[in-house]
Formats: C-alpha cells, sequence, structure tokens
C-alpha cells in the first residue's frame, strides 16, 4: 500500500486571497535557519505563490527534508508563510518561512494567514486499519535496522514515527561506532583487540550491572553491524581514524564520515525507500495490543488527534528509544538530576513508550541510571562535538586554571568531577597540534560559528587572549599548559595517568570552550534477552513483543560508554526485525 499526504493545493489555494501582483514573477528571499541563511526562489502569478525553489541552505539534511517538502506544500496551499514549524526542525522552518516571507516583502504581494482546519481537511487520510507482518515503532537507528531487516526477511513492514522527521537521537549522534577487530584498527597499530576484552570494557564500565548475556551478544556482532552499514547501507567512515572514548581498553569506535548521525539516517531513510518501506511520521504509538493469548498483535496510534490501529501478524517491535528529554521523567527515576540540567537529546526522547511496554506487562529495570554527558553547551544543553579534540589530547580545566581529572575517564565520573569545581563548569583547551589530528573545527564549522557567536568559544593566538576570554588567572593558566607540555606523550602524565598520552600545547593557536555536564543517554528500559524479545518480571517472554535500542535496560549498566549505543541499536535492532519477520511466518 502507498502511503502518501495529498494536499488539494489549487482547491486550498482558491480559499485564500492574496493582493495581485504583475505578471508571474520569480523572487528570491532570505531567512536565517540553524546552520546560517536559507535562500529561497518563490514564483508569484497573480498575487498567488506557485512554486518555491530551494537556492541556498546548510540545514541539516534529513531534518530540514520535510520543511522543504510538506511545509513548502503548505506554504503553496495555502498561500500563507504564517503556519507552524515543523516540530524537531524549529529553526529551519522559521529559516525556510521568513525567506518566503521576504521574498513576497520583495515582489508586493500580501500573503494570506493561513486557515489551518482547512488545510487538514485537504490532507487525505490514512485508512483507519491497516495489517503487516510486522510492526517497527520508533525511526532511529534501531527501527530502521529492525524495518530493513525484517523486509528482507520477506515480511511486510510499517515504520512509525511520532515526530515529524525521521531520526530520533540516531539523527544527531556522534554515531561513533565500536566494533573490535574493525579495519580500521591495524593501521593504527592495534592488533589485539578483541569481542571478549570489548564485553569486559563494556560490564566494567557498567560497574557489573549489565546483562553479560546480552553484552556479548553485542561484542560479537559488532564488525558484521558495521559492515552492514558500510557494505549494504552505503554507510562511510574514516579510513584512519578511530575514537577512543572513555572506559576502553582499546581504540575501538569507528567514526562516520561528518562525525554525525545524519550519514547513517541518511542512507537509512534511502535503503528504507529503496525497499519500498512505509515509514509514517506523526504517528505516535499509544498502545500495544494483545490477544487473547497474550501475544503483541498490533499497535494503537494517533495522528494529529485520529485514531489508527496497525495489525502485525508476526509481532511489533519496539525501538522508541530512551527518555532524557523528558525533565519530569528524568527526576522522576534519579531525583538528583533535576530542573538544572539541560539535554543534549531529540525532543522526541521522552519515553511515554516505556509505560506503554509496561503496559503490556514488560518489566522496567535500571531506570535511576541516567548518564550526564560531562561537555555540552551551558545555555542551550547540546554536545559540543567541536570538543571531541579532548580525545586526542584537549585539556579540562577549573575556572582556576587546573585540571582536576583525566579527561579521557568515564562519562559519569567527568560530570560528577566537573559539577564539584567552581560555578559547575569548566573549559576545554585545545591547540592546533590536537586540532590537526582530530579535525574538530573543520568537522563541525557551523557548531564552531555558533559558539562563538554565543561567545562560549573563542579563537586565540595566545595563552593572554585564553585568559583574557575565560577569566583564568593567566599565571596558573601558563603554569598548567607548561606543565601538561612537559609530561606529553604516552605514559607521562604523572598528574592524572591520561591514558592517551598528553599533547604539547606550549605553541597556538588556542581553542577554548565553556562546558557544562547535560542529561544524555538513560541506561535503564525494557528487560530483553539475548534476543531481543520484552521479558516480564518473572522473566517470561512477551510473545510478538521485542525491543531494540535506547529504550531497553540491560546493556550498560550503570553507565553507557561511548561508541556502545550505536553498536547496540544496530545489532539489536537486526536481530529484533529478523525475528519478527521469522514469527509471521507461522
Ligand atoms: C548528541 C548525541 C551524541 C551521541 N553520540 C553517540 C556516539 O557517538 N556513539 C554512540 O554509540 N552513541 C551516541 N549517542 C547515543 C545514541 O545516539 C542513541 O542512544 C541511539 O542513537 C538511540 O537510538 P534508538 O534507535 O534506540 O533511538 P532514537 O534514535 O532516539 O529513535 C527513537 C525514535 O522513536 C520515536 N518515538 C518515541 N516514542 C514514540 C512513539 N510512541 N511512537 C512513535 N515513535 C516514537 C522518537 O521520536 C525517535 O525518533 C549520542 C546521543 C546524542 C543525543
Amino acid at each position: 500500500m502507498k502511503i502518501r499526504k495529498i494536499f488539494v493545493a489549487a482547491a486550498v489555494a482558491a480559499l485564500f486571497a492574496g493582493s495581485a501582483a504583475a505578471a508571474p514573477t520569480t523572487v528570491e528571499g532570505t531567512g536565517v535557519g540553524k546552520h546560517g541563511d536559507v535562500t529561497v526562489a518563490v514564483t508569484f502569478d497573480g498575487g498567488k505563490i506557485t512554486d518555491i525553489k530551494i537556492v541556498k541552505e546548510q540545514e541539516n539534511k534529513v531534518l530540514a527534508k520535510k520543511v522543504y517538502t510538506d511545509l513548502k506544500n503548505d506554504v503553496v496551499a495555502t498561500n500563507s508563510a504564517d503556519l507552524d514549524a515543523i516540530s524537531g526542525a524549529t529553526f529551519t522552518s522559521k529559516g525556510f518561512l521568513d525567506a518566503v516571507k521576504d521574498a513576497a516583502k520583495k515582489a508586493g504581494v500580501t500573503l494570506s494567514k493561513a486557515d489551518k482546519k482547512a488545510l487538514k481537511k485537504a490532507a487525505k487520510t490514512l485508512p483507519a486499519t491497516s495489517s503487516y507482518d510486522v510492526v517497527v515503532i520508533g525511526a532511529g537507528g534501531a527501527g530502521f535496522s529492525a524495518a530493513i531487516e525484517a523486509k528482507n526477511a520477506g515480511a511486510s513492514v510499517v515504520l512509525l514515527e511520532k515526530m515529524p522527521a525521521v531520526g530520533g537521537n540516531s539523527l544527531i549522534s556522534g554515531a561513533e561506532m565500536n566494533a573490535a577487530r574493525n579495519w580500521v584498527q591495524p593501521k593504527l597499530g592495534i592488533t589485539d583487540d578483541s569481542p571478549e576484552l570489548h564485553a569486559e570494557d563494556t560490564f566494567k564500565g557498567g560497574d557489573g550491572k549489565g546483562d553479560m548475556k546480552v553484552i556479548n551478544v553485542m561484542t560479537q556482532n559488532a564488525l558484521d553491524a558495521a559492515l552492514w552499514c558500510r557494505d549494504y547501507l552505503g554507510v562511510r567512515f574514516e579510513d584512519d581514524n578511530l575514537f577512543f572514548f572513555g572506559g576502553h581498553s582499546r581504540k575501538r569506535a569507528l567514526i562516520p564520515v561528518g562525525h554525525t548521525g545524519t550519514e547513517f539516517i541518511a542512507k537509512f531513510q534511502a535503503k528504507a525507500d529503496e525497499l519500498g518501506i512505509p515509514v509514517i511520521t506523526n504517528m505516535k504509538a499509544e498502545e500495544l495490543i494483545k490477544d487473547k493469548d497474550g501475544r503483541v498483535v498490533g499497535v494503537k496510534a494517533t495522528m494529529h488527534g485520529e485514531d489508527y490501529t496497525f495489525n502485525a501478524k508476526g509481532g511489533v517491535v519496539l525501538a522508541t528509544g530512551g527518555f532524557g528529554a523528558n525533565p519530569q521523567m528524568v527526576k522522576k527515576y534519579n531525583p538528583k538530576i533535576d530542573e538544572r540540567f539541560k539535554t543534549t537529546d531529540a525532543p522526541g526522547t521522552t519515553g511515554e513508550a516505556l509505560y506503554m511496554a509496561e503496559r503490556a506487562g514488560a518489566e522496567l529495570v535500571n531506570m535511576g541510571y541516567i548518564q550526564t554527558y560531562p561537555i555540552c553547551d551551558p545555555i542551550s544543553g547540546v554536545i559540543e562535538l567541536i570538543a571531541d579534540a579532548r580525545f586526542d589530547g584537549a585539556i579540562m580545566l577549573n575556572q582556576e586554571g587546573k585540571r582536576f581529572v583525566e579527561e579521557l575517564d568515564r562519562r559519569d565520573v567527568l560530570s560528577e568531577a566537573i559539577l564539584k569545581q567552581t560555578g559547575g563548569y569548566c573549559w576545554v583547551l585545545w591547540n592546533d597540534k590536537i586540532g590537526a589530528v582530530s579535525n574538530t573545527v573543520k568537522e563541525h564549522p557551523t557548531e564552531y560559528d555558533a559558539f562563538t557567536k554565543q561567545g562560549i568559544m573563542k579563537t586565540c593566538g595566545d595563552l593572554k587572549c585564553v585568559a583574557d576570554f575565560t577569566k583564568i588567572p593567566q599565571a596558573q593558566l601558563e603554569s598548567t599548559v607548561k606543565r601538561v607540555s612537559s609530561m606529553a606523550g604516552k605514559g607521562n602524565d604523572k598528574d592524572f595517568h591520561h591514558r592517551a598520552g598528553l599533547v604539547d600545547m606550549s605553541q597556538g593557536k588556542y581553542y577554548v570552550i565553556k562546558a557544562v555536564p547535560s542529561v544524555h543517554h538513560t541506561m535503564g528500559g525494557v528487560r530483553i534477552n539475548e534476543k531481543a524479545q520484552a521479558l516480564t518480571k518473572d522473566g517470561a517472554v512477551i510473545p510478538g513483543l521485542w525491543a531494540a535500542g535506547e529504550v531497553t535496560g540491560v546493556t550498560h549498566g550503570t553507565n553507557r560508554l561511548g561508541g556502545n549505543a550505536y553498536t547496540d541499536i544496530i545489532v539489536f535492532g537486526r536481530i529484533a526485525g529478523k525475528a519478527a519477520a521469522e514469527a509471521a511466518k507461522h
């Protein structure tokens, strides 16, 4: 079945009046999006918008897609730029709508006020009930992996996403992905890694609270998952560099080109399109349907207040992510993480689907284990990917200009340490020598501009400039940098035992940014077994229900190690999708 939202553009446009302009004309207009200017060319005919072309923009490709399709259609249909933003792409929407308004102003055209009721009426709705072999809930990395594998196993599949755009946390993620014995390691001289070591690190990193059976499945299948992403989906990875996240005994995190999940989600979406998997956005799963034997056989969902039922012959895969963007839920399960904390997470990461799973009999475990990411923007809470220079030697300083922790320690350790410093923040400092390796300034130019404009980041030729900007006493700053430089090289850090080795920072340019911890990852969730089946309190399998990704709660224990979530979502998303497809055959 082909699912589309069709606007009767001409009919709706006729409902609205626009002041007349002369002959058809095309005029350019500009607005400011999330990552700079959005320029559009709008064609007006008889005072009505007949076409909009995007001329120039540098927004996130995946998030902006709905703006340049659905929102654009709505603007043309209503002859109005007075429309609601696409949720999750608020700034891009605003930049686009402002660009249309700018063009209209220049063309001397008065746009209409949108009649949102008429717009809704003009949208054709989906069938109230539809049936598939497999229903997957949540279009992040776990959900896409499940849907694609289910489809390739011969099932009919639908993927439901409550937000207007796909991707969830997987999209905004750094998307570094751990796999022992990956193809980059030998190039860096790493020949002694193994899935067993990776499993040990994961278990230890989570203070022994993870489920070793599940962890082993993750680490044993990690390389195959990475190869599937590279060779089947076409995800491009950097070929000569890996991340060394805290808590790992070996450098093993593959880095996607661009250092974000956009590379993955764009490839996931393209593969889903190629396979003909319907991905229905704005569709929120509300309740799991069980038959008289207790098997999960479908999902009740809503879109814009309308009810829909999706029957699932084989079963349902829950891939709805975590609850880091739901402050009430975070505080409920971990009262120490209160209103002071912002979040790094995507807006859809609100966790109500966990309660849906609980109502269907699933046990929720480890819910109080909530990870804060240590290096985030004090204003918005978003992760400072640019400060990933830390993995190549950037140092963390307190307001007094002193190092206070090993910069590659676990995230929970770093977060605790930062919160104990004056003001509860730190400064991350690196120089060009480090920048040349990690390339983070080059990889994240829009972050660089945004943080610099916000006034939390500065590029400096010398340490005096760093001291002036940060208000760190210059003498102490110079003394710390001198000591760090004198201890450069692996094994030389007498103060904090930097596991990768400090770097000589005696020469500029310097980059410095202010950072605070922010809610990042919820380790708790649905209890699953090593086959990704959801379990009850008694450890019984709930037939017809699988769960994968951040919605699950047994892999990471108290603390998820960097790069392990991407491995987890793809390994278990694939397992769940295949199993649900198999179940549909019986
Ligand atoms: C900024 C950032 C950087 C990160 N960097 C890394 C990294 O480098 N390496 C790493 O391993 N991990 C990283 N992580 C963590 C990792 O990205 C996530 O844990 C992982 O992507 C979660 O994937 P998922 O598929 O389980 O959930 P998500 O990708 O969050 O997808 C879940 C989807 O389900 C949807 N949904 C929720 N409820 C419903 C409902 N009721 N009905 C329908 N849809 C619903 C959501 O809107 C969302 O789109 C990072 C996370 C963030 C936020």
